[in-house]
């Protein structure tokens, strides 16, 4: 029998605010829609924050017995700079600012997205669609929402309108918006707005004959607006209505607000079941900026090579530390916060290697049954990792009390305690053994501090060639050298 049966799981739905017993809509099955990267900078480590903890909740689906389809696209048709549906498209902007083509940018930050994911150990979704892929489907919707009188054309875009939606639904149900507050709070149209009412939003936009990234419809060459693809995509790969739609809260409005929308005057009914929301990533108790400069990469943590922080992070310590906090509440990285991390990830990595030793006796002095049981019941009040950890720590405790001899531990208690921290440390929380990984990172320190050595000495004896033999056949390797006042730094791409 599939383990799902046997656990009530609840999950906090954003569209009623309450925490849920999660009924799938097909017995069995999950369809899941994730809002995924735009891809036009490298990753951002809150982005990895939300995508880690849809991570976690994909591998509890699958540990369950669901059989899981989980869909994260790729914003590769670039946004608009803002909200209002005007300003510069980000990917354009960015490919003219290193003359390069748009699909250039979408290329190289598509790369560094995946492998940053693969450091943190993601697993990969069931399918990662892209947005250019689906200009088709996109244009279909639009088509869809025209007809059923919920859009109109001006000049060449197309509009949402929201005000005809809201008279037969219920604009902002999402967000806890009212409608007549929102058109209180904004400003009046100028003359030149082809939009009936400010609320209404882009489903297309005439492209300008500047904007590269363009593509031909019925009304002309344009490109799709904010929200639409996560509609085409959703709707093709999981259906008219489907089981969970994640992002991060900052998605709630109006991107996820509109994406309903666009489905229910498409097709006519609500889209999601349950919608769940991510909750934000701050440093050092304030917002993370790019402008402000409060701001890190997950590459410059794993480095070490940043201003913030006192030494480098292993990605599964990071990892630790994010599972450490729910997902739904806000979480503050800071260089206290990773060491303490550090220090309790190391301690469950030696226990995990400490039972490994561990002999067993006639009886067993703690119930590895019912703690079993409160992993799941953890796991199943909306994926609690917080109080799962605190009781993974639990077996620890007791791993390292039956190792000293002080308790003692039954064969049969010694597999299931096995199995379990198995399950939850690897499977669930996607966390890593990486002690060989150190191992391996002592052995290239000593070895680029050998041959730093013997560079510096061929320069000090002015034997230049094999200076520069030693760097270049390193930087052909991957491995950078910096010369700096302190001496020589080397980083591996
Ligand atoms: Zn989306």
């Amino acid at each position: 029998m599939q383990l799902y049966k046997n656990q009530n799981l609840k999950v906090h739905n954003s569209l009623s605010g309450k925490k849920e017993v999660f009924q799938p809509i097909n017995e069995g099955h999950i369809g899941m829609y994730v809002c995924g990267p735009t891809v036009y900078s490298n990753v951002h480590l809150g982005n990895c924050r939300t995508f880690m903890s849809f991570d976690m909740i994909f591998r509890y689906f699958k540990h369950l017995g669901f059989k899981v389809r989980y869909v994260r696209n790729i914003t590769d048709a670039g946004h608009l700079e803002n909200d209002a549906d005007d300003g510069e498209d980000k990917i354009a902007k960015k490919a003219k600012l290193e003359q390069i083509e748009p699909m250039e940018v979408v290329q190289r930050y598509t790369v560094d997205f995946h492998n940053t994911l693969q450091k943190f150990n993601f697993l990969p979704p069931s399918i990662e669609p892209t947005a250019t892929g689906h200009i088709i489907e996109q244009i279909e919707i639009i088509k869809e929402i025209l007809e059923k009188g919920y859009a109109y054309e001006a000049n060449g875009s197309v509009y949402f309108d929201v005000l005809k939606f809201n008279e037969n639904n219920e604009y902002g149900k999402l967000s806890g918006r009212k409608l007549e507050d929102m058109i209180a709070n904004t400003r009046e149209l100028t003359a030149q707005d082809e939009k009936r009412n400010p609320q209404d939003f882009a489903l297309w936009k005439k492209a300008e004959p500047q904007h590269i990234m363009r593509w031909p419809s019925p009304w002309g060459d344009g490109f799709p607006g904010w929200h639409l693809e996560c509609t085409a995509m959703s709707t093709k790969y999981l259906g008219e209505t489907f089981d969970i739609h994640g992002g991060g809260m900052d998605l709630k409005f109006p991107h996820h607000e509109c994406e309903i929308a666009q489905a229910e005057a498409s097709k006519g009914k609500s889209p999601v079941k349950y919608w769940m929301h991510a909750n934000m990533l701050t440093l050092n108790g304030k917002k993370m900026s790019k402008s402000t400069g409060n701001n890190i990469y997950p590459s410059e943590i794993f480095s070490g090579e940043n201003d913030i922080l006192s030494k480098a992070y292993a990605p599964s310590a990071v990892r630790f530390f994010m599972m450490q906090a729910h997902y739904t509440s806000i979480l503050d990285l800071s260089d206290d916060a990773l060491l303490a991390s550090e220090k309790g990830y190391n301690r469950l990595m030696d226990a995990m290697e400490n039972l490994q030793t561990l002999s067993t006796g006639a009886k067993s002095d703690f119930d590895f049954g019912a703690w079993k049981q409160k992993c799941y019941d953890a796991m199943n009040d909306d994926f609690n990792t917080p109080i799962l950890i605190a009781h993974l720590f639990d077996a620890v405790k007791h791993i390292n009390l039956i190792k000293e001899g002080k308790e003692s531990i039954t064969k049969e208690d010694k597999t299931l305690l096995e199995n379990t921290l198995n399950t939850f440390v690897y499977d669930v929380l996607g966390l890593e053994n990486q002690s060989a990984v150190k191992d391996d990172s002592n052995a290239l320190n000593g070895v680029m501090d050998l041959l730093i050595e013997l560079r510096n000495q061929a320069r000090a004896n002015k034997d230049f060639a094999t200076s520069d033999q030693i760097r270049d056949r390193l930087t052909a390797l991957g491995i950078q050298l910096k010369d700096g006042k302190d001496g020589t730094s080397f980083s591996v791409n």
